[in-house]
């Protein structure tokens, strides 16, 4: 892969991402992905994302809902009947044990199916709170807080990953929990919910896995891999 300084163009390295989260900005919006607004909502359809696409889990969400109006009713069902809900999601019986197990510990700590609690609370304490669920990973829970409670955290996937490392701005190899926070830690305050949002669009409308549209990418020239 060929890599030019972070100071191309005479910029630093912050003034450099500053530059390409606005342009990805002006291009894309601010996307949310179809994440639902609130905490709880966006953590189930989380968990139902998790190895599989777009256009699967939306609709394995959406059928949930119609299905178990509440997510009491998810916790009480037979698992059989959930997992035949969710199956196009792929990972039924995984997914199902987590999803109840998840509504079963929120419910004892907060007397009710809400994390509602969440919003007044400092984002540690959130991050700290959502990572002692049930198999909820930190990825998962720094995107339940852009989403759903506003904060400025930059979750890396593996689009955010793979454009990453594209522009020079993330290490050659696979991600790890450690270089994802180091990512993080690189991006300036105030920029990282909107680079996570705009990574993602970018990731899979133009910097696409197999094969990139260099060509047609507002990015090219801050990227030192275009058109390689
Ligand atoms: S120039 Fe090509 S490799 Fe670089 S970010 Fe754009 S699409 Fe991706």
């Amino acid at each position: 892969m060929a890599s030019r300084p972070a100071s191309q163009n005479g910029l630093t390295d912050g003034g450099r991402i500053r530059l390409i989260e606005r342009r990805l900005r002006l291009e894309y919006g601010r996307p949310r992905h179809f994440n639902p607004t609130d905490p709880l909502d966006d953590l189930i359809f989380l968990v139902l994302s998790r190895m599989t696409q777009e256009i699967k889990y939306v609709r394995t969400y959406a059928r949930l809902r119609s299905s178990l109006s509440t997510w009491g009713a998810v916790r009480e069902a037979p698992p059989d009947q959930v997992e035949e809900l969710i199956h196009e999601a792929g990972l039924a019986p995984t997914k199902t044990a987590q999803l109840q197990a998840i509504l079963a510990e929120i419910l004892g700590r907060e007397g009710a199916l809400s994390l509602q609690r969440l919003r007044s609370m400092a984002d540690e304490d959130v991050e700290r709170y959502l990572t002692t669920l049930p198999g909820v990973a930190r990825k998962t829970a720094l995107c339940v807080m852009l989403y759903t409670l506003d904060r400025d955290v930059l979750p890396v996937d593996t689009h955010v990953w793979r454009v990453a490392q594209r522009l020079g701005l993330a290490p050659e190899g696979v991600w790890s929990e450690t270089r994802g926070r180091k990512l993080e830690a690189r991006v300036p305050a105030g920029l990282r919910a909107s680079l996570h949002v705009t990574l993602i669009a970018h990731g899979r409308e133009v910097c696409r896995a197999p094969k990139p549209d260099c060509g047609g990418c507002v990015l090219a020239d801050q990227c030192p891999t275009a058109g390689s």
